[in-house]
């Protein structure tokens, strides 16, 4: 198995990485994109990938996370002051630095999107996605973005950036006509901890459809150290539980864990351009 999203950074600060990486290749698994989170997680990650890859290959990618495009000045209100948007622009001219000088790990651009949830202006979310869009496309290299609630906003991105290239909508939920819609862009889905969850009703009939149709465009993720699997709750996530996702998808869909890790390998090998 491969777990297309896993922010190895992140996780560091929780757990050993070493046992848990370990743990994870005991588990079945074989690989690991870690998408970055702002401009020092791209350093962080290529060294993680250089130390710990002597356990499992690690991908990387470059990008600014729209939770981390928040003003530390000003967090209690979603507005933007000139300090806020001279650092974003800075951030932004370091990632295209970044990628014009690439380290080996990098297989992606990202993580990148739009958020409902967060107080961080849309018009800045979106300025973000825009400039990854056009990155992602100058350098021929997907995209990894971030969802919620926000749908509609990001296939509008898409179009009017008249993106050309493909990529993954990590930690996929919603319906079907969702679905269909990144796939008719050129996009996968990343399946994770979400339908592990009983309530997760809507995403659970949309993985029917697309494990009936569209096998090939699922991959398979853990969000760690976040979206615990159901059962798992209280302790940080870690690519280990990625199994727990096999598992239900074989209890609820009758498809075979060896079936659904061979395929999502290939599915990754082949957006990722990785072997
Ligand atoms: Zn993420």
């Amino acid at each position: 198995m491969i777990d297309s999203h896993c922010h190895l950074d992140l996780l560091a600060s929780k757990v050993d990485l070493h046992v848990s990486l370990e743990s994870a290749k005991a588990a079945g698994v074989t690989r690991i994109m870690a998408p970055s989170i702002n401009p020092p997680s791209w350093k962080a990650l290529q060294a993680l990938s250089e130390q710990y890859g002597s356990i499992l290959p690690i991908d990387t990618a470059l990008g600014l996370h729209p939770y981390f495009l928040t003003d530390s000045n000003q967090n209690s209100q979603a507005s933007t002051t000139d300090a806020h948007e001279q650092g974003i622009s800075e951030s932004l001219e370091r990632l295209e630095a970044a990628a014009a000088n690439l380290h080996l790990s990098v297989k992606a651009v990202g993580e990148t999107g739009i958020d409902g949830h967060i107080n961080v202006p849309f018009t800045l979310q979106k300025r973000v996605l825009h400039a990854h869009l056009k990155l992602a496309d100058a350098i021929s290299l997907p995209v990894i973005l971030h969802h919620r609630k926000s749908h509609h906003l990001l296939l509008e991105a898409l179009k009017q950036a008249r993106y050309q290239g493909v990529g993954v909508v990590h930690a996929f939920s919603g319906s079907v006509e969702a679905a269909k819609a990144y796939i008719e862009r050129g996009f996968y889905l990343g399946i994770g901890g979400t339908i592990t969850y009983e309530r997760a009703r809507k995403t659970r009939d949309t993985l029917k459809y697309l494990l009936e149709n569209h096998f090939d465009k699922i991959l398979l993720e853990t969000d760690a150290p976040d979206m615990p699997m159901y059962g798992r709750q209280g302790v940080p996530n870690e690519p280990q539980y990625l199994s727990d996702v096999v598992d239900v998808m074989h209890e609820l869909f009758a498809v075979s864990p060896d079936q659904t890790t061979s395929i999502t390998t290939e599915n990754y090998l082949r957006l990722f351009n990785a072997a």
